[in-house]
């Protein structure tokens, strides 16, 4: 993994990191998928996204087997607080439990998931609380648009967010015209959900598309690597997408090594255009 990215801490984080939603659910499944998000860290992928609630706290007991054995140093976990459970009474049994889980004593990351009715101010202090106790290093939040930040940015403090975790692929690139442009100039990175748009699952045909092959087959790459090369593209952008094959994780990691050119760039805004206004954020 050669690619990476500054969190406004000037810490280095991979472009590419692995996502794990809907991982360690099945249990004759879970194997496979062990043997992916392995791989995936052996390729470069250290940094991996779960949440409390994927599968109910399943998808960080299976990355905490994953991790044993693994320096924790070289890893760089990011889980997620439900918005219910993001304030004073609730987070700090969530992060504990979420800690546990995961066999560790410490986050890399811990983001807001959506935002909910509780305060911002509130999650914001309680972030903050978290990162002097040592469970957390840093924060973030998830879903947010771009007036959500815009009222993060008065609160207390919530200028240390580090991430802003959205949905952004090739077909879904709402986020250019007005949040991204934010994020970059207050020096937050962006990290994109459902970088693949779930292989094609949430845009129809995306996986057949001509000039999707036409580039891929330029390069001796996948579809699947042509997206992550989009969606990480001008080095500020990190992407996480989920596999729970070995072969497919590989195949992720590599992406990292493909430079879209110019004019590959300008064939893809062809298709699949910029936004010309503003678009409210996609979620799934
Ligand atoms: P992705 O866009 O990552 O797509 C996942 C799908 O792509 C799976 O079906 C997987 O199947 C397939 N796939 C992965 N790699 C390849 C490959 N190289 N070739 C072919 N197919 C491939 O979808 P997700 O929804 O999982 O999003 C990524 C991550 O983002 C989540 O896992 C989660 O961590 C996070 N997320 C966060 C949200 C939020 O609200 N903050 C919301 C949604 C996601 P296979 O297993 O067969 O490889």
């Amino acid at each position: 993994m050669e690619k990476m990215v500054a969190l406004p801490d000037e810490t280095l984080v991979p472009a590419i990191g692995q996502g794990t939603w809907l991982l360690g659910e099945q249990s004759g499944k879970r194997g496979k998928e062990a043997e992916a998000l392995k791989t995936g860290i052996e390729a470069g992928m250290t940094l991996i996204d779960t949440a409390e609630m994927y599968g109910d706290g399943k998808s960080e007991e299976l990355i905490g087997e994953v991790i044993t054995g693994y320096d924790r140093n070289r890893l760089f976990l990011v889980s997620k607080v439900y918005p219910h459970n993001a304030g004073r009474k609730r987070i700090g049994k969530s992060c504990t439990e979420t800690l546990k889980r995961l066999g560790t004593d410490y986050l890399d990351l811990y983001l807001l998931h959506w935002r909910g009715s509780i305060p911002l101010a509130e999650t914001v202090e309680c972030m903050e609380q978290l990162k002097k106790e040592g469970k957390i290093l840093r924060w973030g939040v998830s879903n947010f648009d771009t007036e959500d930040m815009e009222e993060l940015w008065r609160v207390p403090e919530g200028k240390n967010c580090a991430v802003n975790q959205v949905l952004y692929h090739l077909a879904s690139r709402g986020i250019e015209y007005d949040l991204l442009p934010w994020m970059r100039e207050h020096g937050v990175p962006v990290m994109a959900y459902c970088p693949l748009a779930q292989a094609g699952d949430l845009k129809r045909g995306l996986y057949e598309s001509p000039v999707l092959s036409e580039i891929g087959a330029a390069h001796g790459c996948s579809i699947s690597q042509v997206l992550l090369a989009f969606a990480i593209r001008n080095g500020d952008i990190i992407a996480i997408p989920r596999t729970g094959k070995k072969e497919h994780a590989l195949d992720n990691a590599k992406a990292a090594e493909l430079e879209l050119t110019e004019e590959e760039l300008l064939e893809l805004d062809r298709v699949f255009s910029a936004p010309a206004g503003k678009v409210y954020l996609d979620i799934v």
